[in-house]
């Protein structure tokens, strides 16, 4: 053995910092207010208010490991907390304001957040639950200009005085939390490292990942208090990019706006964001005038592949990326490979709508009850993945074990293939299945296709109980508004692409698709709302 020459830095956020506040600091950040206009300072303000949020902290008596809380939208403030706090050597746990306030206060005192910093216009919000939590301080930052009787971010900010010695930080120290949203069972802690943060930018920057770079600008729609905002930020910040932050206006109207100001390149949201833009898009009227080929990276639950191909019809390109909270969260991207941008326009519309190929350093495999299964784009199982940032354990929870193999690899309940090219395809989340007989129906291939369909919005298909065949896919349709279709007309459209017995037996016709606070469809709520359903034909 001999050890190598090189220096033994630490791979910490603060190399990150230190890049945009020296090399790309005249590099803007743009956020939009809660009365839509846009605030604007330069990537050296945000270094340096970070770095004062970070003394301020530690005037305040955090150290190491200590949990700050932030209830924010996206914006300047929350992307220097993103830094400041973990300069402080502590942990920024960003709570999801779309929750139930007795979830969010669970999830902070389960996390023991000392601090909070909170965006004035979310007062409202902490007031259903603060005096369930046990926060020592609560900072508020004027986002909206409205009075408040707490601490004001600015005056706390002014308290982090130069002289204020910052910890040297190891990049093995947790620097971010975040909780699962808990679809199953009570939700579950998660802490990012210094060293895997930085790590998770760098492969998300890559040509074949989210290939994001100094050219771009860039507007994650994503929260960021989902998974941190995807590791967007932090690549943003890294390379230089310009970031747009689009506060509290996620609907489509405001985003295709901000788009067209600021000539945005890359944009990452879930399904839904895209849906609704696709909608707006395809109204008469008003046109567009957007960065062509922006990029759009589209996570958090299953890409329609008709979705990949309206866009395309709009040169926006699509993106899939599959990830979870636990694995920090890019663990695969949907980039082309040569060969397949070679083929026609459908194949290549079909792998942009898949999970993609792994990113570096990120291992995955398939597995079923005989073993790990191959690549043939065929035989299923359950989805495993390992690498630098793909969490390990829970925070507390040792009863949650079993989402770990023995062999170090984490159970991701996602049921999935992978093509002979290497790209994961995922067929269902284990608990969306739906067992008909002896045979397993995914819901996301029948939920594809049906809103591949001119008249469909949205469609979501559960499993309810069925006499005969313990289960049958029912499906909830959302029509377009101003069209019309018929249960026949769905399944004569189904047929074109799936087996007779793969058709849902029912087609129902409902508003909307009931969502979780991250925007995915919230199928326990259909499930439940249906339970009773009676079978057109036993
Ligand atoms: P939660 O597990 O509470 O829904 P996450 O945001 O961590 O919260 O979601 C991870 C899950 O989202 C994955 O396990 C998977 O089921 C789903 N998901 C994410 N990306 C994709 C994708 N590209 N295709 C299909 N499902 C996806």
């Amino acid at each position: 053995m001999l050890n190598a020459t090189m220096m033994k830095t630490p791979l910490t956020l603060d190399l990150l910092l230190e890049r945009a506040g020296t090399v790309f600091k005249d590099v803007e950040i743009v956020s939009r207010r809660p009365d839509h206009s846009l605030h604007t300072y330069s990537n050296g303000e945000m270094y340096a208010r970070a770095k004062r949020l970070a003394r301020a902290l530690v005037a305040a008596g955090i150290t190491p490991g200590d949990r700050v809380a932030t209830l924010m939208w996206n914006h300047y403030a929350h992307l220097e907390c993103y830094f400041g706090i973990p300069a402080a050597g502590a942990v920024l746990h960003t709570l999801n304001l779309r929750l139930q306030a007795a979830d969010i206060s669970y999830i902070a005192q389960h996390a023991e957040d000392r601090f909070l910093i909170v965006d004035d216009v979310l007062l409202p919000l902490l007031e259903q639950f603060r005096d369930q939590v046990n926060f020592e301080r609560v900072i508020v930052f004027n986002f909206g200009g409205q009075g408040h009787a707490d601490e004001d971010y600015e005056d706390f900010l002014e308290t982090g005085r130069p002289e204020i010695e910052l910890p040297e930080i190891q990049e093995d120290w947790a620097c971010g939390m975040c909780y699962t949203s808990g679809t199953t069972g009570r939700p579950k802690g998660v802490l990012y490292g210094q060293k895997s943060s930085v790590l998770h930018a760098m492969g998300f920057c890559l040509p074949d990942a989210g290939n994001i770079s100094v050219k771009d600008v860039c507007v994650p729609v994503v929260p960021m208090f989902h998974a941190m905002a995807w590791g967007m930020p932090y690549a943003a910040t890294m390379v230089g990019a310009r970031q747009v932050l689009p506060g509290p206006h996620l609907d489509p109207v405001s985003l295709l706006d901000l788009y067209e100001r600021t000539g945005t390149t890359v944009t990452a949201g879930v399904p839904t964001i895209w849906m609704g833009i696709l909608q707006e898009l395809e109204k008469a009227g008003r046109r567009w005038n957007l960065s062509s080929g922006m990029r759009m990276i589209v996570g958090g639950s299953a890409t329609p592949v008709s979705m990949v191909k309206a866009f395309a019809a709009h040169d926006l390109q699509v993106i899939a990326a599959w990830g979870m909270t636990e694995t920090s969260p890019i663990a695969s991207l949907a980039q082309l490979r040569p060969e397949i941008a070679a083929r026609d326009a459908d194949a290549q519309h079909w792998y942009r709508a898949q999970a993609g190929l792994p990113v570096p350093l990120v291992d995955v495999r398939v597995v079923n009850d005989d073993g790990v299964v191959a690549w043939d784009g065929e035989s299923t199982g359950e989805l495993q993945v390992r690498g630098p940032w793909i969490t390990a354990s829970y925070y507390q929870r040792p009863d949650a074990a079993d989402s770990f193999t023995a062999d170090g690899w984490f159970r991701t309940g996602d049921v999935a293939s992978m093509t002979p090219e290497g790209y994961i395809h995922i067929a269902d989340r284990t608990k969306d299945l739906i067992k008909s007989g002896g045979e397993w129906i995914s819901s996301v291939e029948l939920e594809n296709e049906i809103m591949a369909h001119p008249a469909v919005a949205e469609a979501a298909v559960i499993a309810v109980a069925h006499p005969k065949w313990m289960e049958r896919p029912l499906a909830c349709v959302v029509k377009k508004p101003e069209f019309e279709v018929t249960p026949d007309e769905l399944r004569e459209h189904l047929l074109q692409n799936f087996e007779k017995w793969c058709l849902p037996n029912d087609f129902v016709f409902i508003d909307e698709v009931p969502r979780t606070s991250t925007g995915k469809f919230q199928k326990l709520v259909l499930r439940e709302r249906f339970a009773n359903w009676q079978w057109s034909e036993a």
